[in-house]
């Protein structure tokens, strides 16, 4: 069972669901040519994809492009459902940062052909993230500058203040679909300037207030 620590030592939580956001920064939709969504676009991560600060990010064989897309994660700590947006963020254990690792020409050929995400998005190390800081140690979620540098160059360069979608909205929408459990992890989107590694590569992931990631690519 895969888990997510926290930064205080805390317990850590076993890592169940992990419900990804498509398209929640204006700028990143641009970039991939597609339309701002009117409801949120969602997709989903095994558990099985998690991969643990340090470890190594590993390109299977139906692939010759990964991107990286850095994204602020939240820590489900109360299950739910139908939660109301009001009380959402009562639900949140905490925030870390993650990569929502894609493949990218996986990921086109599926749009292309209709079909679903589930090898692009899904694939084993194909998330990386930190150690969770605990919510009250954030004061505000939606104003957290967010970078990834690979190899020490800076790739993305955003803040949380531009997610169009903000937690409360997509814990209540999630919510009416799925059960959120203790330990679901809900990535918010990524900003633009998404592009592709190679092996050898270093990347790292910035949060502000949240911490640091450092992954490679095998
Ligand atoms: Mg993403």
């Amino acid at each position: 069972m895969k888990t997510i620590g926290f930064v205080d030592g805390g317990r850590a939580l076993p890592v169940g669901k992990i419900l990804c956001l498509g398209r929640n920064y204006a700028e990143h939709a641009k970039e991939m040519k597609a339309e701002i969504p009117a409801t949120p676009v969602v997709f989903i991560k095994p558990s099985t994809a998690l991969l643990e600060p340090g470890g190594m990010i590993r390109i299977p064989a139906v692939s010759r492009e990964v991107h990286h897309e850095v994204e602020m994660v939240v820590v489900i700590g109360t299950s739910g459902r139908d939660i109301p947006k009001e009380s959402a963020m009562h639900h949140v254990a905490g925030y870390a940062v993650g990569l929502d690792m894609t493949l990218r020409d996986v990921q086109a050929a599926a749009k292309k052909n209709g079909l679903p995400w589930s090898v692009a998005k899904g694939f084993d190390t194909s998330a990386p993230v930190s150690a969770a800081v605990r919510r009250n140690a954030v004061a505000d979620p939606h104003a957290l500058a967010l970078s990834l540098r690979v190899n020490g160059t800076v790739r993305q360069s955003s803040n949380t203040r531009h997610m169009l979608f903000k937690i409360p909205d997509i814990l209540a929408y999630l919510s009416t679909i799925f059960t959120l459990e203790e330990g679901d992890l809900s990535f918010t989107g990524t900003p633009e300037g998404v592009g592709p590694v190679a092996a050898g590569d270093t990347l790292t992931a910035e949060l502000e207030s949240v911490g640091t990631l450092t992954v490679g690519v095998h």
